[in-house]
């Protein structure tokens, strides 16, 4: 696997692989990676002549300062993961190369940056969405590859490459969520809890499969009271509980039994939060 921490590095090594045609795969990350992650990296290398990982903490999406300071960093285990997994190639730029000077862009994401993850974490897509352009613009993918278990983010990514004048053919893909044995979710933040915690957050999950399977058209009202109290039963702290539109993610209080539908849980296990979410109607 090749390394490339320039920016000015890896531009001139994708242009000569741009020229021969060769099809380029993108996997952004934050690294502290896990099978999440390189499932990823094996679904872009399964579509793509060449696969780039990049792994940057962007200092731009966290609106509080600690969390950006107590995100694990992980470096050589990522790269030992990265290399497994079949990647390419590693881009590992620092803030400078990211950011020469501070990015300033806003982009228009409309309602998807104030519901759910938006309203929680105030600015952190428009964080996202400055990366993601930035690194767009340097890696200049064919394919890129973003997983569903952050499946707003997912959303935000989209419009944000159809929004920008030259991302227009850039194929968004979008990978199922990779978890654990018990349904837990695989996240970088699963290494803050103890045993005891990993075994019980996989209530969320059921929580989902609860929602899922108790899905009927009309008032959903009494269902989310039920996944509510269940995360409550098990020592959660909800966030938010709650089923969207899965296109547009306007909350849906009333079924019409036509809409796609999504549900979407945050909840915190002490101070953990949890997100994780389900399409309730494929
Ligand atoms: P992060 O490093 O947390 O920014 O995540 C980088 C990418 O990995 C994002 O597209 C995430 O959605 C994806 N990802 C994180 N956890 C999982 C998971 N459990 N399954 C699939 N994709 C994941």
């Amino acid at each position: 696997m090749w390394i490339f921490k320039r920016v000015a590095d890896i531009q001139s090594f994708l242009q000569k692989r741009t020229s021969k045609n060769e099809k380029i795969g993108f996997v952004p990350t934050m690294g502290a990676l896990h099978e999440g992650h390189t499932s990823l990296i094996k679904k872009s290398k399964s579509e793509c002549d060449i696969t780039v990982g990049s792994v940057f903490v962007n200092p731009t999406q966290f609106n509080d300062k600690k969390d950006l300071d107590k995100y694990p960093r992980t470096i050589e285990n990522d790269v030992i993961a990265l290399i497994n997994a079949g990647c390419d190639l590693l881009f590992l730029p620092d803030v400078s190369g990211i950011y020469p000077e501070p990015s300033v862009k806003k982009y228009a994401l409309g309602t998807l940056e104030t519901v759910y993850e938006g309203s929680s974490r105030p600015g952190h897509f428009q964080g996202g969405c400055q990366v993601v352009d930035r690194l767009f613009e340097i890696v200049k993918p064919d394919a890129v590859f973003f997983g569903q278990k952050d499946y707003q983010q997912c959303m935000v990514i989209s419009r944000l490459i159809d929004i920008t004048p030259g991302f227009e053919n850039i194929e968004m893909n979008i990978v199922p969520t990779t978890r654990e044995e018990n349904g837990l979710a695989m996240s970088s933040r699963n290494m803050r809890l103890s045993d005891g915690q990993r075994a019980n957050a996989a209530t969320i999950y059921q929580t989902l499969i609860y929602l899922k399977e108790h899905l009927a058209q009309g008032d959903l009202s009494n269902i989310l009271k039920s996944a509510y109290e269940k995360l409550v039963e098990a020592g959660f702290k909800p966030d938010y509980v709650s089923i969207a539109d899965a296109k547009t993610l306007q909350s849906v209080e009333n079924w019409d039994g036509g809409t796609p539908l999504v549900a979407l849980i945050a909840a915190f296990l002490e101070e953990v939060r949890l997100i994780d979410n389900m399409v309730l109607t494929d």
